[in-house]
């Protein structure tokens, strides 16, 4: 969740679901796949995954769509083509005399018994069609054959109710540190891109910079609290680290004091709750005072 909203693009995207507006989606004619739009802008194929993963939305099974192969479009009209002089057909009526199996127009069944009415199609030259082809058009004026037409599979994507609280809970976290310590006179970016002192970038959820002073806050959540786990993650928490005067790791859910301890060494103060919306007031209490008397 919270590695979805450290990415600027996804942040918008989720911010948009929220507020109620739809995933779109649009079919690519060239690699016959599918492209998703939040509001008009694009949502790539690896942010839908991380969206699906972070349990931001959830993925239902869609449906199958038939669309124009040159732009993909599925607002198409069927048309019933002659085989043989590629014009439309019209449906038609005709009768049958039940006894002799004579096809007879209208005129002529007209006032005789044993007469049973069919349907039938006729080409615009006049003849019977026995089987006319299916055609296409697509909104744009695309003709083209069934064969030809694109078939995709769309899924569909809702929001989970449970994001919509994660989200609201991280939006007033953040703004609460925001104001914090903008009133001691830091400014503050969220998200954040960081160098670590290896030269690898990483995604911070907030910067807050005091003149040479510069706190970064991280909020991590742990489905799998296993200490190899939390081990396999040191390496690049202390290259973080090593850039930033503190770095603020804000672990969600709760963790055992023996996991945590294992997380603060230097620079990096730990947090952890429950939720994030439980957290502000230690987070403040922890990195706030420490910052008021450095040099900013
Ligand atoms: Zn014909
Ligand atoms: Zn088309």
């Amino acid at each position: 969740m919270y590695e979805a909203l450290r990415n600027p693009e996804l942040k918008l995207a989720i911010r948009n679901l929220l507020s109620g507006k739809s995933l779109s989606y649009k079919i690519n004619a060239q690699d016959r796949s599918v492209d998703y739009f939040v509001d008009g802008r694009p949502v790539s194929k690896g942010n839908i995954e991380l969206l699906k993963a972070s349990g931001v939305v959830k993925e239902l099974v869609g449906e199958s769509f038939i669309a124009c192969p040159y732009d993909g479009s599925t607002e198409l009209r069927v048309t019933l083509y002659c085989p043989v002089h590629n014009k439309p057909v019209v449906k038609s009526e005709l009768y049958e005399d039940m006894t002799t199996g004579q096809l007879l127009n209208r005129d002529e069944a007209k006032g005789r018994k044993g007469i049973t009415r069919l349907y039938w199609f006729r080409c615009s030259e006049g003849e019977l069609v026995n089987s006319p082809k299916i055609v296409l058009m697509c909104q744009n004026g695309h003709r083209f054959e069934l064969g030809d037409a694109i078939s995709v599979q769309v899924k569909e994507y809702v929001i989970d109710e449970k994001a919509r609280i994660a989200v609201e809970d991280y939006d007033l976290f953040i703004n609460s540190l925001a104001k914090a310590f903008g009133e001691i006179g830091y400014s503050s970016s969220a998200p954040a891109i960081v160098k670590g002192a290896s030269g690898a970038s990483y995604s911070l959820d907030m910067l807050l910079n005091g003149g040479t002073e510069t706190i970064g806050v991280l909020v991590m959540e742990f489905s799998d609290v296993s200490l190899q786990n939390v081990i396999a993650q040191l390496p690049q928490l202390y290259d973080l680290s090593l850039s930033l005067s503190r770095l603020l790791l804000v672990i969600v859910p709760r963790l055992p004091q023996e996991i945590l301890q294992a997380f603060e060494k230097g620079n990096i103060t730990v947090i952890s709750g429950d939720n994030l919306g439980t957290v502000t007031k230690d987070a403040l209490n922890k990195v706030l005072p420490s910052a008021k008397q450095s040099p900013a």
